[in-house]
Parts: C-alpha cells; structure tokens; sequence
C-alpha cells in the first residue's frame, strides 16, 4: 500500500478514537442542502437574479386563477437600486389597465405621501404582493399569495433595499408572518435580514378614513429618519468647514 495513503488511514483512525473518546458519534454534514436564496430576503448569493431575469421567469404567468381574468400582470416599477421599497397589496382597476403598480386615487395619494418626504417614485420601487388584478378588487386569496410572493421575494432579493415599507394589512401580514392586524403591527420597524420594514396604512384605506393620515406621517418621518441617520457618507456630498 502507498506510504501516504498508509498515513493517512492511520491519522483517520486516530481521529476516529479521539472522536470516540469524546463521545460524539456523527458529524455535520458538510455543504448546506437547503438552498439559502430561496427564502432569503437580502442575503447576496450567486443565486439572486436581477430584476429583468425575474421578469423573465415570471413570464406569461398562468401560475393561479388570477390570471384568467387580469388584462395585465403588474410586476412593479422604480429604481432598481432603490433604498427604500414599498410594498401593497395588489393591482387594482387602473393597475390592470395600465399594467404599473399604484397608479390609480390610492397610488396619486402614495405619490404626495412620498413626496411630503422629499422622495420622487422614480427613487423608490413599488410593487405589490400579488401581481394580478383580483376579481372586483376582493382581497387576495392564501393560495394565490403562496403562489405570487415568491417572485416578490426575488424581486426583493433583486433589489436589496434598505428599508421595505410595507403598506396594509396582507403586505405586512405576508411579510411578517404574522396573523396580527394591521393597527397592532404598524408604527415601528421590524428587521428581517439586515432588511428594516415598517408597515403603514395601505393609501386606499386612507382615502376612506382620511382622520388616520397623521399615524401614515408619523411612519414616514421615521422613514425619512432612519434613511437620514443611514445615508451612506459619500452620498451626501462635500463637508463644510
Ligand atoms: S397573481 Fe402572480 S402567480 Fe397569479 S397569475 Fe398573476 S403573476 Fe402569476
């Protein structure tokens, strides 16, 4: 038998013992069989695709009922770069028609919202839980959410933003986790992944209770805040002496 392989058998035996006489009987396997990226909402990995490639996965997407009655799929839209992202619920009739994310009385509300902290929409990226318009604008279903999310999740994995703020009920429920209203989870920041989220009203329900708008500012000078406290130092130009 070759010398160093000879060696090498008698330095596994002696590992093996030493092993033994620790008392450990298996080791970790090397390698992780789950893949990481596929439930990861910032984590890099040679994995992430970029926005066009999620796109282009989504396709024509047949993938749940919605598809039957939607006119178009509504992937969402901004800066592809973007630090700060939000997320709705899903398209609404003027979304399905024009196949952009918040365009309708709700969307023109988020644009001032946005605008109030000094934010244009093309520095943000919006996009939504589902893609697809629902049927009379009912809520999503579980089956259709469990379907469509995780191209958002790509969209985000995408994107890495720094902050998502996650506007209404099923777009903090979803990405929270959580069963938990909308009223009990709104107001402060949540990390998931290095990710903060924040979730708000969604502008819809603001423009039926128009008297719950100053909590919607309360949340976005946080925003605003936070970005501030976090700018990356190069970005904010030349010191003063
Ligand atoms: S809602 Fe999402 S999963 Fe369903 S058809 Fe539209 S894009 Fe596909």
């Amino acid at each position: 038998m070759d010398r160093s392989l000879q060696e090498m058998i008698g330095h596994l035996k002696s590992f093996l013992e030493y092993l033994d006489e620790m008392g450990i009987e298996t080791l970790p396997a090397s390698g992780n069989p789950a893949d990481p990226a596929s439930c990861s909402l910032s984590a890099p990995s040679p994995r992430n695709l970029t926005l066009e490639e999620v796109r282009a996965e989504l396709g024509d997407c047949r993938r749940c009922k919605l598809h039957q009655t939607r006119r178009n799929i509504v992937f969402g839209e901004g800066n592809p770069k973007a630090r700060l992202m939000l997320i709705g619920e899903g398209p609404g009739f003027d979304e399905d028609i024009q196949g952009k994310p918040f365009v309708g009385k709700a969307g023109q509300l988020l644009t001032k919202i946005l605008q109030a902290i000094h934010l244009q929409r093309e520095e943000v990226y919006i996009a939504n839980i589902i893609k697809c318009r629902p049927p009379q604008n009912r809520n999503p279903e579980s089956d259709e959410i469990e379907t469509c999310s995780p191209f958002l999740f790509k969209q985000i994995r995408a994107i890495r933003p720094q902050i998502i703020c996650a506007l209404g009920t099923f777009a903090a429920q979803t990405l929270l986790k959580t069963d938990a209203k909308i009223t009990a989870l709104r107001g402060r920041f949540y990390e998931r992944e290095g990710i903060q989220l924040i979730p708000t009203f969604h502008p819809a329900f603001l423009l039926r209770n128009p008297d719950r708008k100053k909590e919607v500012w309360e949340d976005m000078k946080q925003i605003t805040r936070w970005l501030l406290e976090h700018q990356d130092p190069y970005e904010r130009g030349p010191e003063k002496s």
